[in-house]
């Protein structure tokens, strides 16, 4: 199939590979262009505007930051809804909140076009192995359609409800996440005067049960951090946690409940950020904060 991957961060860069690798002719746009050289080296088209990438494709993912980048995307001048998508299939995979999808799918519909909403739990090593946790959320006829995409983009698709659904359920499914990487924070600071090294902190952590899977995947990572050694790429920014640690609470507060954690974590991610480490990996938040002075 001939698809259209649209938005090229640490997300899409690596489903647009993966799509690429299990055969698929991929077009690429990116706001950066210069994101769209290793994938057009390694055959992609590179297409000059959204529009121009869904006149090319049978089905567009889309995976951006947020509402306002999704609205520039669809909507915007050249935007992926201003040519003729009748027949194609749009499959939008970014964390937003439900109600950013429940207003473009009619948009979307009323151009004569199918929309899936798809977003997903797992990071970049998983999008480049086809392994992530795919939350769609669909009418059952488009689910049925945009599966055989999904399927090869993750390990198990979830088909959580009507569009929205799949939304609402991704922001719960990583907020513990998010919540974690401060607590880990915090318990490193507990842990710092006893004087450990720091891979035999994060092994006895590890060990524990309150270690999570991201924990254990990144602890590597945090022990370069702690000894002020690379860490790598960033796999999931502290500015992205801030995005969906706000869009938890309003999405929380909207739905009656109250978000004491959520907002705790989010003011303290908030402060990372303040101190020039919106770049930075979500793991940084606990080395981050391990070492903060209380103010
Ligand atoms: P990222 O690396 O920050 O990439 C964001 C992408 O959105 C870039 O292609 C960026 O273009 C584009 N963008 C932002 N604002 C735009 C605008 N106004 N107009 C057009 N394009 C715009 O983020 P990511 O980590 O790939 O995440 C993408 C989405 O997936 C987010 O919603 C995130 O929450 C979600 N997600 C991420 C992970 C993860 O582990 N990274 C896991 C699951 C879900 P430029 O290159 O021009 O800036």
């Amino acid at each position: 199939m001939h698809i259209g991957v649209v938005g090229l961060g640490a997300m899409g860069g690596n489903v647009a590979a993966r799509l690429m690798e299990v055969g698929h002719q991929v077009t690429v746009w990116n706001r950066s262009p210069e994101k769209t050289k290793v994938l057009a080296a390694a055959g992609a088209k590179v297409a000059s505007t959204p529009a121009e990438a869904a006149a090319a494709c049978e089905a567009v993912i889309t995976l951006l930051t947020d509402g306002v980048a999704i609205d520039e995307v669809y909507n915007g001048p050249a935007g992926l809804l201003t040519g003729n998508p009748k027949g194609k299939l749009f499959i939008e995979m970014s964390t937003v909140p439900p109600k950013v999808e429940t207003d473009l799918a009619p948009k979307v519909r009323a151009k004569g076009a199918t929309f899936v909403e798809c977003p997903v739990g797992g990071s970049t090593t998983p999008a480049r192995q086809g392994k992530l946790l795919g939350l769609m959320g669909a009418e059952p006829a488009d689910a049925d359609r945009a599966k055989p995409i999904l399927e090869q983009l993750c390990r198990k698709v979830e088909h959580c409800g009507p569009v929205g659904a799949g939304s609402s359920m991704k922001l719960a499914i990583n907020l513990p996440l998010m919540v974690a990487w401060q607590a880990y924070g915090e318990a490193f600071a507990i842990a710092r005067d006893v004087g450990w090294e720091p891979k035999r902190l994060l092994d006895l952590f590890v060990e524990s049960n309150g270690a999570n899977n991201a924990l254990k995947a990144r602890a590597d990572m945090i022990v370069a951090m702690l000894e002020n050694r690379d860490p790598g790429p960033t796999t999931f920014s502290i500015a992205n946690a801030v995005k969906d640690l706000r869009t938890m609470v309003q999405t929380g507060e909207s739905k009656g409940a109250e978000m004491p954690a959520t907002k705790a974590a989010l003011a303290s991610f908030e402060d990372a950020v303040k101190n020039g480490l919106g770049g930075g990996d979500g793991a940084r938040q606990s080395v981050y904060w391990s070492q903060r002075k209380k103010s």
